[in-house]
């Protein structure tokens, strides 16, 4: 099989960025008139900011709020916009559902995508992809754009002044990329983009997890007091950067698929995606056969951090047996990222690997 690596053109992190919005997107060749679709936060916080950047470099703008769900009615709505103003690039700022709507449209109007996330909670940011809502919230479809994100401006600023239970959540998604890609390198199984995995990818894969792990408890303490340190900014830069391009160009596998088995059943919504990945990062450990003292080592780090690493934590507390056949029938349904796994996993062994990584992760304490 080919090899495929795609990442966005350029990437700018570090406190205070958003001042310097216009001029890198000059960098890249990229001009006005813009619009800027941003969640209701992002833009009580940054619209002046904006509005400055945007007048020193002489460019018209103009900011949409978020209609708070990525649906196809609402692309349509901001692709719509776009045209109307003559847009020449499409800035999205907020968090995850804001920026794959802004991204979407700007696929469909085929016009440079400016990412600009205002949490560190996915690995969503760097990558091609739109996740795709009902109005009602429920089910979803997956849009592969042909390309990333032109630019990805990070402001660890307005990372740090977010709740931190989405940097700790984007710390579970993070845990992840290396032992999805993993697993589907070993498999011989394509990436996200249709290609072989390079060692590239894998590289920052690895790099994701060790980064996360040697500065995740750091970078909580200094987020809680709303600090920007060197680990915050790696932390952000894991999160964001080396999860994103290395799940999109190493490929996923069973943790991912984990989480989207976990969605149907009720309770589970409360959980951030993160969240979720993390406890179905155990899942995938359990399935791999990785050797206890590392499993219980990433169990000690998501209680150090404050990730859920059992059902109940993850608020299912009163979890069946039925419900865990659903969560595994999910899980293995034709075409999830589970069957990346360099063998063939069943529904069976999938609940099996989901009590067992639920059992002893309850029996594995925050310090040895
Ligand atoms: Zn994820």
């Amino acid at each position: 099989m080919h090899r495929v690596f795609c990442s966005p053109l350029r990437y700018v992190q570090g406190e205070g960025v958003t001042t310097r919005l216009a001029a890198e997107m000059a960098v890249i060749g990229l001009a006005g008139p813009v619009l800027v679709v941003a969640g209701r936060s992002a833009t009580k916080e940054l619209a002046a900011v904006w509005g400055a950047a945007m007048s020193a470099a002489g460019w018209h703008h103009q900011v949409r709020v978020f209609g708070g769900e990525c649906t196809a009615a609402e692309i349509d709505a901001i692709s719509a916009e776009a045209r109307t103003l003559g847009a020449k690039a499409l800035v999205g700022a907020g968090g995850g559902k804001c920026l794959d709507a802004a991204r979407g449209a700007a696929a469909a109007v085929g016009m440079p995508f400016v990412s600009c996330p205002t949490v560190a909670s996915t690995d969503a940011p760097t990558s091609a992809l739109s996740v795709v809502y009902t109005a009602a919230g429920t089910a979803e479809a997956y849009r592969i754009h042909g390309r990333n994100p032109d630019l990805v401006l990070v402001d660890s600023g307005v990372i740090v002044r977010a709740p931190v239970r989405y940097l700790v959540a984007g710390m579970g998604d993070a845990l992840s990329t290396w032992y999805e890609g993993r697993a589907a390198a070993a498999a011989g199984r394509p990436n996200m983009r249709g290609g072989g995995t390079t060692q590239g990818a894998l590289a920052l894969a690895r790099a994701c997890l060790d980064t996360v792990l040697a500065d995740g408890e750091e970078a909580v303490r200094a987020a809680r007091e709303r600090r920007v340190t060197p680990a915050v900014e790696r932390i952000i830069e894991a999160n964001t950067l080396l999860s994103g391009l290395g799940f999109e160009s190493a490929g996923l596998g069973a943790a991912h698929a984990v989480h989207n088995g976990l969605t149907v059943l009720p309770g589970t919504p409360a959980a951030l995606h993160g969240e979720k990945v993390a406890f179905g990062t155990l899942v995938q450990l359990v399935l791999d056969g990785t050797p206890a003292e590392e499993f219980a080592t990433l169990v000690r780090f998501c209680r150090a951090v404050g990730l859920p690493v059992t059902l109940a934590e993850l608020g299912l507390p009163a979890v069946t047996a039925a419900d865990i056949d659903r969560i595994a029938v999910r899980a293995t349904q034709p075409g999830e990222t589970i069957h990346n796994l360099p063998r063939p996993v069943t529904p069976a062994e999938v609940a099996a690997a989901i009590r067992e990584a639920d059992a002893r992760a309850a029996g594995i304490a925050l310090r040895a």
